[in-house]
């Protein structure tokens, strides 16, 4: 049995549509719900917009009752690190209460799948690499707590009253769809490789470059960065594993590898073919010296492989996105 009919909250944004394109793609029905305060209504292409608010019970309830989908996938998250550590009410509100609401009204509806975006800063520092999904949870920040506390809370209802679900714990979620339909858009933007691009085309001035001495193979800070592409066809084998009967799954997603942002930067110059300026900056408060999954679980539990997240592929879609979104000659 597969999930057909998808309610994709937080499908306007950036991982969110490529997973309602990629459930387009493969058959199914995105219907996204999505409260535009910071997607994009431009960006749902692949079925229809609710527009709606996770933490407003009678939009979902509406929603539900309307389309009966088989499963929710939920991307409608607030997901700054710094932003969280200033408004850590903004984030447990949306982060926490939302998925309660959002859990609660399902059940209410009879809905019980239900595809969880999570990520690695619920670990915090790392006590070894790479990391698997049973090492200790110690986040660091208000926004991995907020996405630790939404676990739990799965975790009991499933355990209490059956929900089904898989929390999926992104590492470095990049690039952008190899058509160029979508990509990401942050206002502010705040991540290394559209930063990195911008910085290559005289957007905004030369790029901080956030510490050199790290103690790594070049000093900079290494990351497992994965391919959004990638991340959207594991929530569809995810979905489809709990329609089979999947209780619980509690996965990395990542490729294993890691990559220094001097790696990274190479990789911008050698696809856009412009050099990266940039200034070394103090290290960024709460960046982990070096984080990358371990994937044995996740390739395991859902038959997933990582097929266009070398480096190479990451940042040349993301740079194809930006062109086109920037206007870029
Ligand atoms: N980074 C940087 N300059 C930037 C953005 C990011 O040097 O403008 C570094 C950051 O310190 C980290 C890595 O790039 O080591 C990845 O950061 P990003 O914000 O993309 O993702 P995070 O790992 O924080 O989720």
């Amino acid at each position: 049995m597969k999930a057909q009919r998808v309610l994709v909250a937080g499908g306007a944004g950036y991982i969110g549509s490529h997973a309602a394109k990629a459930l387009h793609r493969e058959g199914r029905e995105p219907i996204v719900f999505d409260n535009l305060s910071t997607g994009h209504a431009d960006s749902v292409k692949w079925g229809p917009l609710v527009e709606g608010d996770i933490r407003d019970a009678e939009a979902v309830r509406a929603a539900i009752r309307e389309y009966k989908p088989d499963a929710v996938m939920h991307f409608a998250a607030k997901i700054e690190v710094g932003e969280s550590e200033a408004k850590p009410l903004m984030y447990y509100d949306n982060n926490v209460a939302g998925v309660l609401n959002l859990v609660r009204v399902m059940m209410e509806e009879g809905v019980d799948k239900f595809v969880f975006s999570s990520t690695c800063a619920i670990y915090g520092d790392p006590e070894k690499l790479p990391l698997t999904e049973d090492q200790p949870k110690r986040p660091v920040s208000v926004y991995g707590r907020s996405k630790l506390m939404a676990e739990q809370i799965l975790e009991s209802v499933s355990k209490a009253n059956g929900l089904k679900f898989t929390a999926l714990r992104y590492f470095n979620a990049a690039g952008a769809d190899l058509d160029a339909e979508t990509g990401e858009r942050h206002d502010p933007e705040t991540h290394l490789i559209p930063n990195a691009i911008g910085a290559a085309i005289g957007r905004g001035g030369p790029m901080k470059f956030f510490g050199d001495d790290y103690p790594t193979r070049d000093g900079s800070c290494e990351r497992d960065y994965i391919h959004v592409s990638d991340l959207a066809d594991a929530h569809i084998l995810a979905a489809d594993k709990l329609m089979q009967g999947e209780q619980k799954l509690q996965l990395n997603l990542g490729t294993g590898q890691g990559r220094t942002v001097l790696e990274v930067l190479k990789a911008v110059e050698t696809a856009t073919g412009r050099k990266v300026p940039y200034e070394i900056a103090p290290r960024r408060a709460g960046d982990a010296i070096a984080l990358y999954a371990d994937t044995t679980l996740s390739r395991e539990k859902l038959g997933w492989t990582p097929k266009v997240s070398d480096i190479d592929t990451i940042v040349s879609s993301a740079w194809a996105f930006h062109r086109k979104t920037w206007g870029v000659e």
